[in-house]
């Protein structure tokens, strides 16, 4: 195989609780993930060397050297397998970048498999997994996909079955939000509130409104202890926020470390009322519909309109 190209999604999270900061700088989180169908296209064509370039949404924005977490990804894979495989890749942005969905993770997990593909290593799921909790706590979840608890950094994660799809609207803002400066700030709040911070733990009536698939209690259910540290840094997303409550959403959260603000809609027909709505609102950049949850990396080859869905083994435990 000369060339693989690798479909990936974007996260929301549903529910993040961060607890208080551990010695070595992080923090125990309690992470629902749920994959969504905004999606990166990430292409391995084989090299003698390891390159990468970005098209598309805020390409500019994205390193196309060695700190491309796509090209670490590879790198990482190639090392893990003891050989020294090129590749050069291809990256089509539409997540957001730096804007709370994991862009960059997603491009991780997407590398992986298709390198994975591309070199006819065929590791099993649970090897890339290894290499990618070694990448960043997000990278695990973008290799899963679906819906899942992730505890530790992140980085453990636990699959949820979830009755039903989900619409959402999302409200992209003009420039991202540094995830370590959103804890920092997120540090900050808490040491000068001087409230004691908790062990996270998952919140019950969240998991059973996705087990059942119920929107209105997933809704009033969805919380982000960064939140207050992302509208500290970036005022404007409160009103951002105020609209898609004043349009009907049933919740309106700060996705991740921000700045993309993310709505649930009752249905796909509320969720493009409530977009259009948001548009004229003139409070994003832009704004985007999309369901969940949708299942991890995707292979897809052939030319566009014939591409054929290549299941991985995870597909198979009803994640799809
Ligand atoms: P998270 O939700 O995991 O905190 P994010 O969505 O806020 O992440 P990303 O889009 O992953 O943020 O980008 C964070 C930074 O990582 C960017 O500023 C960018 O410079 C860098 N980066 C490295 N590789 C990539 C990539 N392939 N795609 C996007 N950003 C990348």
């Amino acid at each position: 195989m000369n060339s693989v190209t690798v479909r990936v999604p974007a996260k929301v999270n549903l529910q993040l609780a961060v607890g208080p900061l551990r010695d070595d700088g992080y923090h125990d989180l309690v992470n629902v993930f749920h994959a969504v169908s905004i999606f990166d296209e990430v292409t391995a064509v084989a090299e003698t060397g390891m390159s990468v370039r970005v098209e598309g949404e805020s390409a500019d924005q994205v390193p196309e050297d060695g700190d491309n977490l796509a090209i670490q990804a590879a790198v990482a894979l190639a090392r893990h397998a003891g050989r020294s495989y090129g590749v050069s890749l291809a990256i089509r942005k539409a997540i957001p970048v730096a804007g709370g969905m994991a862009g960059g993770s997603a491009d991780a997990a997407a590398a992986l498999v298709a390198c994975n593909e591309l070199w006819g290593l065929g590791l099993p799921l649970e090897d890339l997994m290894e290499i990618a909790s070694d990448l960043g706590s997000d990278v695990p979840f973008a290799l899963l996909g679906g819906t899942a608890v992730g505890t530790g950094r992140g980085e453990r994660l636990a699959p949820l079955e979830v009755g039903g799809t989900f619409h959402w609207v999302f409200a992209l803002a003009d420039g991202g939000l540094s995830t370590a400066k959103v804890y920092g700030e997120c540090d900050r709040i808490r040491q000068e509130g001087g409230e004691p911070v908790g062990h996270p733990r998952a919140a019950e009536p969240l998991l059973a409104a996705l087990r059942v698939g119920d929107a209105r209690a997933l809704g009033a259910e969805l919380t982000n202890d960064l939140q207050p540290a992302a509208l500290s840094l970036r005022g404007s997303l409160a009103r951002t926020l105020q609209a898609g409550r004043a349009h009907g959403a049933l919740g309106a959260i700060v996705s991740g470390s921000g700045p993309t603000c993310a709505f649930l809609a009752e249905s796909e027909a509320h969720a493009e009322t409530l977009a259009a709505a948001l548009k004229t609102e003139n409070v994003a950049r832009d704004v985007l519909t999309a369901h969940g949850p949708v299942p991890g990396p995707t292979v897809v080859q052939g030319p566009p309109g014939r591409a054929q869905r290549i299941p991985l083994s995870h597909d198979e435990s009803g994640q799809s």
